[in-house]
């Protein structure tokens, strides 16, 4: 932005949301400009934190007067670049916007602002008895996993985010204020704009409210390991567990080497061995222990080197937090290094297909990888890791990242299960959708957003002349 511009941009953004939540200043740029990814990042002119829809309305208008680049940050955990503000302008931190505005206890609801964490918004549900289930690794917003369609450990039972949003609240690019939805779990009033943005990456709308499905606590619940012989038979097991009925809360592929790296990083003693790390939840006690007995039969059917159920919450817990760091795990094994993560998706017949076409590649191309998985829902992330100066694990890496892809879309599947397009699977879109599909994104994109003011450079640039570089 020139000077002139950006003195004049935050006088008017001062103006709407007061001179102490606007900012231009280094560091606070720095921070907006990368998110968990390792996407190139690039510095916003400039970071506002607005508080009310109303504040959100007056900048959106103002910005699309004067053709400004608008980015909505929640709490910057994407994985494919989704919010780096690739031309600058004014990023929107909704870290202030984050109270829970009305819980429907009766109706199993909540209203909330789009900046609430949502382990802060489930600690706060607890007292009702309830939960928000899509359950990411990252404490990320309500507004990036409605703008991501974030998914985690448990949307094997409860579905993605999409599966739990009825209504949102959104400020369209040119201001105006949009109430999608309703509170009715049944729906059937016309066009479903309510899932029009839920996935969007914040390019066809900002939400600023929105109201969600939520679950009661279960009562009844076991954590359960196993360790296979091979990562094949471990996502054999995955198809035979879903295909006999049964119903995990949870079920996670973890590879090997992340079981050895869990062990050395975590404390966990698993087998190193492809474990699957699995969560039921029943009634009773009675129809939870059934239901294990089936579980264990399955996973001996497949000579599992080792099963373990712990029935109570501590074992609950302790799993599932190591499962969470998983991550920060790995990128602490490879100090300094560069990664790729995958975050491809299959029906779960075709699992099995897609385990063994990821082992296959990261055997061939000898890469520094690990395989964990959401498996119970059909979804493989790989991680590479290479050093950022080493090309040829950089290529290899993207190597295996289309060979997933190319399996994944042949095998009835998608380029990203959870993580979104961001900048990374731009290059996949007209594959996955071929022309005439991503014709009528462009045509969503040029209705709601002409000014292409929202995100640009996301989800739809890739190979086209579409990105218009603001002026
Ligand atoms: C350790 C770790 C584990 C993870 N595990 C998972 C996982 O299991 N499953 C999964 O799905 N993801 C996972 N992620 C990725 C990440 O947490 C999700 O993509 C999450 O949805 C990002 O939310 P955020 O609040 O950080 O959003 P941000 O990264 O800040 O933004 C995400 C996108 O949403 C847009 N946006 C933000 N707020 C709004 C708004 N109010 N209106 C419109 N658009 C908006 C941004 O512009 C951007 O395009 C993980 C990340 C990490 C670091």
């Amino acid at each position: 932005m020139a000077n002139m511009q950006l003195e004049a941009t935050i006088n008017v953004l001062q103006s709407i949301v007061g001179p102490e939540r606007v900012s231009a200043a280094q560091a606070d740029r720095v921070q907006h400009a990368r998110d968990q990814s390792s996407h190139a990042g690039r510095l916003p002119d400039i970071v506002a934190w607005p508080q009310t829809t109303a504040e959100v309305s007056a900048i959106l208008r103002h910005a699309n007067e004067q053709r400004l680049p608008v980015t909505a940050w929640g709490a910057g955990t994407s994985l494919e670049g989704n919010p780096i503000p690739l031309f600058g302008g004014i990023v929107l931190n909704f870290q202030r916007m984050n109270k829970i505005v009305q819980v429907h206890e009766a109706d199993f609801q909540v209203t909330a602002q789009p900046g609430v964490l949502y382990k802060d918004m489930n600690q706060q549900l607890t007292r009702y008895g309830l939960f928000f289930a899509p359950d990411p690794g990252a404490n990320a917003s309500m507004g990036g996993m409605i703008a991501n369609n974030a998914a985690g450990i448990r949307t094997v039972k409860y579905g993605a985010t999409r599966d739990n949003v009825l209504a949102l609240q959104v400020v369209l690019a040119n201001g105006d204020v949009l109430r999608t939805g309703s509170r009715s779990v049944k729906q059937s009033a016309g066009y479903d704009l309510t899932h029009l943005f839920v996935g969007s990456e914040g390019t066809l709308g900002i939400v600023s409210e929105a109201t969600l499905k939520l679950a009661p606590l279960p009562e009844h619940f076991s954590a359960v390991t196993a360790a296979f012989a091979t990562v094949n038979q471990a996502a054999e097991v995955v198809f035979n567990i879903i295909g006999a009925g049964l119903g995990p809360t949870a079920l996670e592929l973890i590879g090997a080497s992340s079981v050895e790296m869990l062990n050395a990083e975590e404390g966990t003693e698993l087998v190193v061995a492809p474990n699957l790390f699995m969560e039921f939840s029943g009634a009773s006690e009675a129809s939870l222990g059934e239901e294990l007995k089936l579980v264990e039969e399955i996973c001996r059917a497949y000579h599992c080197q080792s099963f373990q159920a712990g029935v109570g919450r501590e074992a609950r817990a302790n799993l599932w937090r190591a499962r969470h760091r998983m991550f920060e795990v790995m990128v602490r094994t490879f100090p300094g290094y560069d990664y790729l993560l995958t975050d491809v998706a299959v029906p779960i017949s075709q699992y099995p297909a897609l385990v063994a076409a990821a082992n296959e590649i990261m055997t061939e191309l000898d890469v520094n990888g690990t395989m964990v998985g959401h498996a119970g829902d059909g979804n493989l992330h790989t991680a590479i890791f290479f050093p950022p100066d080493d090309n040829r694990g950089r290529e290899n890496a993207q190597r295996v990242n289309d060979h997933l892809v190319e399996t994944a879309l042949s095998l009835g599947g998608t380029s990203t299960g959870e993580h979104g397009v961001g900048l990374g699977k731009q290059k996949y879109m007209l594959k996955e959708h071929g022309e005439v599909g991503l014709n009528l994104m462009r045509q969503l994109k040029a209705t709601l957003d002409p000014n292409n003011i929202l995100n640009p450079g996301k989800v739809l640039a890739y190979d086209t002349n579409w990105v218009i570089i603001p002026q």
